[in-house]
């Protein structure tokens, strides 16, 4: 059996960033996907926010843990926008300023990956982990073959509610009212606003969460939604109804998409749930969407992903030097991430209120306004208590 320092499992952001984190540092380390290529399918709208704006975002997260960011070479970036635009069940539309990065995920993810080969890590693709034992030992099919390797810390980077994560005591996300189901649609042809991020609610195309047009620039746009099954309140329990309903029949964005023809299809499931209680079990670490390292009120977790990868990777770095246990990942995602990601679930708890009902979601636009929308995007804390009792009186 081989033996590593570290083994980190999903070559996503997060566990990419862990990867390059570890090798960066000298050790030994081995991380294994079960995709057939880095980075494909994009299961992702691929948008981020530009570095000034994290800044407002995540305040607490100093330079060193946006190092991916920092690094990242901007031929990998589509399209830049500078405006968020959410557009109320009713119709009305608020605008807000904000700088994004519509990214190039598929070669992005690649990037991250290739800079820790660089710094001596190594990667197995067609990788998949399926059992997991207490001493560090991770078994891995690869085609017909199955192999074991062992390692003093093993990062389980495998995407939403991974049950890796159950074989070893870690929190998993199962309540569906924390998980959001989605699917993006690349398309050509859509008339969009190319430097325009829209945002879409309402229950008839998105019960629970948002549909988006996100653009890529010359007419393509990646254009999705999310559903939340216990907010379905119609007949229609597959999300493709939704999405077929929002392009063709919703009456802001059907025009914008009346021309628009599909280059991929996929689907995924977002976490959406508050951060978890345990993301330390052992020699196990759980870092990106399987630790719910993702701002609940947006479903984003490009960023906060890496950001949880690199905090691990620093963390194995204490570990085997022999600095700290590896419980000082948890203090750290926690002081880097804890409240962004507290607050953004608060917004959602906020944001579920509101959506109950379309009436209410208008009424609680108006009432916000284009100023405020910038809050909503912040997901700051105490304008989150604002917006609850906003929503508090609309309700009344
Ligand atoms: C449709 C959609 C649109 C989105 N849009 C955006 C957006 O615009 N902006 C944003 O910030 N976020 C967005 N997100 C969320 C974002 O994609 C995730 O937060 C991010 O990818 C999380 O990174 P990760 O590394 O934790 O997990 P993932 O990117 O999910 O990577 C997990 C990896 O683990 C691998 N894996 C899983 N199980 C195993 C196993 N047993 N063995 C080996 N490998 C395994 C998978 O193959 C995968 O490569 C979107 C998500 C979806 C589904």
């Amino acid at each position: 059996m081989e033996k590593y320092d570290a083994i980190v499992i999903g070559l996503g952001p997060g566990g990419a960033s862990a990867l390059y984190k570890i090798a960066s540092y000298g050790y030994r380390v081995i991380g294994f996907d079960k995709r057939r290529e880095i980075g494909v399918p994009i299961q992702c709208g691929e948008f981020i926010p530009q570095y000034h704006e994290y800044r407002g975002i995540l305040p607490e997260v100093t330079d060193e843990y946006l190092e991916i960011f920092r690094k990242m070479p901007m031929n990998l970036v589509d399209n830049r926008t500078d405006r968020v635009r959410v557009v109320t069940p009713g119709g009305d539309e608020y605008e807000v300023g904000f700088d994004g990065f519509v990214i190039d995920r598929e070669r992005f993810d690649k990037w991250i990956v290739k800079m820790a080969v660089d710094r001596g890590a190594e990667v197995r693709i067609r990788a998949n982990v399926y059992k997991l034992e207490e001493d560090g030992t991770v078994h891995v099919r690869m085609g017909d073959r199955t192999e074991k390797y062992r390692a003093d810390a093993v990062v389980i980077a495998a995407g939403t509610s991974s049950t890796l994560l159950d074989q070893v005591g870690l929190y998993r996300e199962t309540d569906e009212l924390n998980l959001g189901h989605v699917i993006n649609y690349q398309m050509a042809g859509v008339d969009s606003d190319p430097r325009v991020v829209e945002m879409y609610t309402g229950k008839r195309w998105s019960p629970g969460a948002y549909a988006w047009i996100i653009p890529k620039g010359g007419g393509v746009a990646n254009v999705g939604l999310g559903i939340r099954y216990d907010y379905i309140q119609d007949d229609a329990k597959d999300i493709n109804v939704y999405m077929e309903r929002f392009w063709h029949e919703h009456p802001v964005a059907s025009k914008k998409l009346g021309r628009a023809q599909p280059l991929s299809y996929v689907g995924g499931l977002v976490p959406v749930g508050p951060p978890p209680k345990k993301t330390v079990s052992g020699r196990y670490i759980s870092v990106g969407d399987a630790a719910n390292q993702n701002i609940a009120s947006l479903g984003a977790g490009i960023v906060t992903s890496s950001i949880g990868g690199i905090a691990a990777g620093e963390a194995i770095h204490k570990y085997l030097s022999g600095e700290a246990g590896l419980e000082y990942y948890e203090e750290l995602w926690k002081r880097l991430l804890g409240r962004a990601l507290e607050d953004g679930y608060r917004l959602r708890l906020v944001i579920d209120i509101i959506t109950k009902e379309d009436r209410y979601t208008d009424e609680f636009m108006r009432i916000v306004g284009n100023e405020r929308i910038r809050d909503l995007v912040y997901t700051r804390a105490p304008s989150n208590m604002d917006l609850l009792k906003i929503a508090m009186s609309i309700m009344k």
